[in-house]
């Protein structure tokens, strides 16, 4: 057996970009995944132009629509059409956009094994990165990802015809206030649209009502939805250990999933980047463990998941005074900004916009 530098598990966003930019270092690494690709992933597929920035491969080929429009609606009545000059979300499908990653690996060197799983503690590499989802074994076996919640989203796609292309056409619609710890959505794509909600793991019992819901606000019966699949999302708490002396966990693996948005891509980049960076460390010798790996995350993406559980719990709590706030022309310069990947997090935002920003973080307060 070859020895490699990095054995990554998993070749999802998270682990097909963190194999792209080590190889591109000149590491040798070794990429398994239990599935063979093209494989499906229950997704909306949205990539906000936030992610995009950070993504080492350009997604194009891949994207089958761009979001310029924004519809926020309240428990399926009163709505706000919000519209940027440039796209905000680019739309792609899981199954295309992971393969399309994965081929990008490869292409720079990684040798890539599908349909096989790896026993980490027997890797055949000086260092292990965690990139297998939501549902991996591999943060166990090495003892990290404990104390990670969940929340629970449901999904599936209606193809045009069945509903009209026009009405969901460069436009994301997000139903907010009915699900308790999420939202549903409606996002366009190239011949379909995915329609779809989130929640707190405790409504999972309850997530095809919620869904069913949706679909009649778009007059759509629920039994028209194809491919319909179910995920966990898995949501990191302060605190939990993402990372150790020659391993660590990126993406999903490690919880990073936004509380509020149900996004995970950007921070599956954002992750596989500062662990690339960190892993590149240890191999040249500049430091002996990958442990500031974690400080690392938390620097990049604790604010911004800081201010997402406290959106949640404003939704959640106050639902009526959180949507007067959430359909302002103030918030959305923010909301537009932070999905152009202008602001990382809200706290940047200067002047009169902080304003509802700061109601919204009174809303959410603990207690
Ligand atoms: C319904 C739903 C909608 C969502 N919508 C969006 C959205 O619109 N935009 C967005 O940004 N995020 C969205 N997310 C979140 C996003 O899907 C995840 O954050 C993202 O898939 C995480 O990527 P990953 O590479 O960490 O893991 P995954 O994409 O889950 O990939 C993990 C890979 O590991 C492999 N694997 C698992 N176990 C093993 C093993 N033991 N050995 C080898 N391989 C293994 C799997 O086969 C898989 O290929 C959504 C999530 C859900 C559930």
């Amino acid at each position: 057996m070859p020895r490699f530098d990095v054995l990554v598990v998993g070749g999802g966003p998270a682990g097909s970009t963190i194999a792209c930019r080590l190889a591109d270092a000149g590491a040798a690494v070794l990429l398994v995944d239990k599935a063979r690709f093209p494989r499906d992933k229950p997704c909306g597929g949205g990539l906000t132009m936030r992610a995009v920035r950070q993504c080492p491969v350009d997604v194009s080929p891949v994207v089958e629509e761009e979001v310029d429009l924004v519809e926020l609606r309240f428990r399926y009545g009163d709505a706000v059409v919000r519209r940027s000059a440039q796209p905000v979300i680019r739309m792609t499908q899981r199954r295309r956009l992971d393969a399309f990653l994965l081929d990008a690996a490869r292409e720079r060197g990684v040798e890539v094994r599908e349909g096989e799983t790896a026993d980490v503690s027997d890797a055949p590499a000086d260092v292990v990165v965690g990139a297998d989802g939501a549902n991996g074994t591999t943060a166990r076996a090495l003892g990290l990802g404990a104390g990670i919640v969940h929340g629970v989203a449901y999904e599936g796609n209606v193809p045009f015809g069945v509903v009209a292309r026009e009405r969901y056409r460069r436009r994301a619609v997000v139903e907010l206030a009915d699900i308790p710890g999420g939202y549903g959505w409606v996002f366009a794509k190239g011949d379909h649209v995915n329609v779809g909600v989130g929640a707190w793991q405790s409504e999972g019992r309850r997530i095809r009502e919620h869904l069913a819901r949706v679909c009649l606000a778009h007059d759509l019966d629920p039994a028209q939805l194809e491919s319909l699949r179910g995920h966990r999302l898995p949501l990191r708490r302060p605190g939990v250990r993402i990372a150790a002396e020659r391993a660590l966990l990126v993406g999903d693996a490690a919880g990073l999933i936004d509380p509020v948005s149900g996004d995970g891509m950007y921070e599956c980049f954002v992750s596989s980047k500062l662990a690339a960076a960190a892993v590149l460390d240890l191999l040249a010798g500049r430091s002996s463990s990958l442990e500031p790996y974690e400080a690392a995350v938390d620097a990049a993406l604790m604010p911004l998941h800081n201010a997402s559980w406290k959106l949640k719990r404003a939704l959640d709590r106050w639902p009526r005074a959180s949507w007067r706030i959430a359909r302002t022309q103030l918030l959305w310069k923010t909301v537009e900004r932070l999905l152009l990947g202008e602001l990382s997090a809200p706290g940047e935002q200067h002047g009169v916009a902080r304003i509802p920003l700061r109601a919204l973080e009174v809303l959410g307060r603990h207690g």
